[in-house]
């Protein structure tokens, strides 16, 4: 039987972020994935890092995720150093444009006004011209908006590929199309069983993803997540400036090479993976609303997985008493920006060290949280 310090399922954003933390302290790693590293949800999101719904909220969240994509900077540099094209996958600014000679437009304007207002954010600016390539599809006087300088976005599918090629050139073990049948946790120790041979680990991190119940029912646990599809298109650039912009509440715009990806759609409760019509649609409707002259020219269409536990809060933590089976999911629509403090958090728990954020919030076995089937595994 194979042994590692640590063993991860999951070789999405999170299994790979905490696959880095945990070789980066000289454990000996295993990286499992059912599939192909990396091309499930963290493949197919726009790369946004710091979302509208992180705004809204007065919490630990948003404190969470605002400290993790503050990290970033310095996390890609480490993981991408020395890689000339990976240089600019990271693009500060963002700006939220509203039509504000509509009724409509206004009204959600001065809902994030009034926000902003009250949270005593220093991080915005507020502004009625946009950057010049811009400025002619959004004449002053019927727009307003705010830019956001410290939010940001990347390339995901190149921080993805950089993540798996970073944790190899340290020297963790990746398993592609590795399926794990069984779990058995004993004091000191996991078992793990897979067609192909055993391995045994003292620590196992669980980072499946949307598909987090399939292994939790191994070790009879069960996660209130709720699998929730979004869709995305491709479209030529418009504009050349390197900014990325929202406007109402699925539509954004997010620079990408010489295209734009335009997005998403939020669809609760669908498993399918496929670029359907219907998303076409709703993505186009959204985007011909703001750019009605914009032809239809679709350059490619895709759509992912996003896990939701039915809090919104992710799951970063322990799963059992012996404390040798941990979680590190439920993301949502946040978790390429929650990568890097989430992976670090919970590397520091398992490790014993000093915790960079109190995950009281994100325990998985809260109130709310992942519950036992049986209750004698916890
Ligand atoms: C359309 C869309 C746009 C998005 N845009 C953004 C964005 O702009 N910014 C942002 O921060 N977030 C965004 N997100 C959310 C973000 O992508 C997710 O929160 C994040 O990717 C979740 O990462 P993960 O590693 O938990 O899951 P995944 O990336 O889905 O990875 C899970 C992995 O586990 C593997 N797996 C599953 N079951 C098993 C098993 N039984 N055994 C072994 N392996 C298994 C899968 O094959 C997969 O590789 C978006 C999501 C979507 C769908």
């Amino acid at each position: 039987m194979r042994h590692y310090d640590t063993i991860v399922i999951g070789g999405g954003i999170m299994g790979l972020s905490c696959a880095l933390e945990e070789v980066q302290r000289g454990k000996k790693v295993a990286l499992f994935d059912k599939g192909k590293i990396g091309k499930k949800a963290s493949w197919a999101a726009s790369g946004i890092l710091m979302s509208l719904d992180a705004r809204k909220y007065f919490s630990s969240f948003r404190e969470f995720y605002v400290r993790s994509t503050q990290l970033y900077p310095r996390w890609l540099e480490e993981i991408i150093a020395g890689v000339p094209q990976a240089k600019n996958v990271y693009q500060p600014g963002a700006y939220h444009i509203f039509p504000t000679h509509t009724l409509k437009g206004q009204k959600e304007y001065q809902k994030l006004e009034a926000q902003l207002d009250r949270e005593e954010s220093s991080l915005y600016e507020k502004i009625s011209e946009f950057p010049p390539s811009l400025n002619k599809h959004f004449p002053p006087g019927d727009h307003q908006g705010f830019y956001f300088p410290e939010d940001g976005f990347l390339d995901a599918r190149t921080l993805l590929c950089q993540l798996e090629m970073t944790i190899k050139n340290r020297g963790v073990d990746v398993f592609p199309d590795t399926q794990v049948s069984a779990i058995d946790s004993f004091p000191g120790k996991v078992v793990l069983e897979s067609k192909e041979k055993n391995f045994s680990t003292e620590n196992l991190i669980i980072a499946t993803g949307a598909w987090l119940n399939e292994i939790l029912s191994l070790v009879n646990l069960k996660a209130p997540l709720i699998p929730v599809k979004g869709q995305l298109f491709r479209i030529p650039r418009f504009y050349s400036e390197e900014v990325m912009i929202h406007f109402q509440r699925d539509l954004h715009l997010v620079p990408n090479g010489n295209t734009l990806i335009v997005g998403a759609t939020t669809e609760p409760r669908v498993w399918e993976e496929d670029f359907t019509e219907d998303g076409k649609s709703e993505l186009q409707r959204n985007l011909e609303e703001i750019f009605p002259w914009l032809g239809k020219n679709i350059l490619e269409g895709w759509a992912g997985i996003r896990p939701r536990p039915k809090d919104r809060l992710p799951w970063i933590g322990y799963l059992n008493e012996e404390k040798n089976i941990s979680i590190c999911s439920g993301h949502y629509k946040s978790g390429i920006g929650m990568a890097p403090l989430s992976a670090l958090c919970l590397s520091q728990l398992i490790n014993g060290e000093e915790l960079s954020f109190d995950l009281e919030a994100f325990c998985p076995l809260r109130k709310k949280g992942i519950f036992a089937l049986e209750k004698s595994f916890l």
